[in-house]
């Protein structure tokens, strides 16, 4: 656990941020530096099915993120998906990521090494996220996730 936090805090220096940044500024530095719009997307997720994923275009990349959640849960899909585009992972549409796998069968089971790639720098990555309330309660946790209307949650 200890190279991998030293592997998320190189990541981070790598886009220019300070140790403990938002979403916001992570979003924000993550489009600067590869030059590509980062789309977080709401959707509902139906029972068994992947909570989060995530697929790359010619100019952009989305991240889907679920809806029916709470706010750190969601915080820490985006982050898990993050993950996997910070270190240049293929999307897999049909992979099943290990959070569901995790619920589902109440135990930890990677079967692939990017996922539990993703697992470890995305949980790290969450935890170095800096939550403190920005502007009011409705930007407390996420001020960058939107849904698809646009609104912030
Ligand atoms: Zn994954």
């Amino acid at each position: 656990m200890r190279s991998e936090r030293r592997r998320v805090r190189s990541l981070l220096r790598e886009l220019g941020l300070p140790p403990h940044p938002t979403l916001a500024e992570l979003h924000a530095a993550y489009e600067a530096r590869t030059r590509r719009t980062l789309r977080l997307i709401e959707q509902d997720v139906a029972p068994g099915e992947p909570t989060g994923r995530f697929e790359q275009y010619l100019t952009q990349d989305l991240i889907y993120y679920p809806k029916h959640t709470s706010r750190a849960h969601q915080l820490l899909v985006v982050c898990h998906e993050l993950a996997h585009l910070l270190l240049g992972h293929i999307p897999r549409p049909d992979a099943i990521d290990p959070a569901v796998v995790r619920r589902v069968l109440g135990r930890s089971h990677y079967d692939d090494p990017t996922e539990h790639e993703a697992e470890t720098i995305g949980t790290l990555l969450y935890q170095q996220l800096n939550l403190a309330p920005v502007d009011g309660p409705a930007a407390r946790l996420a001020p960058s996730l939107i849904h698809r209307e646009g609104r912030h949650v």
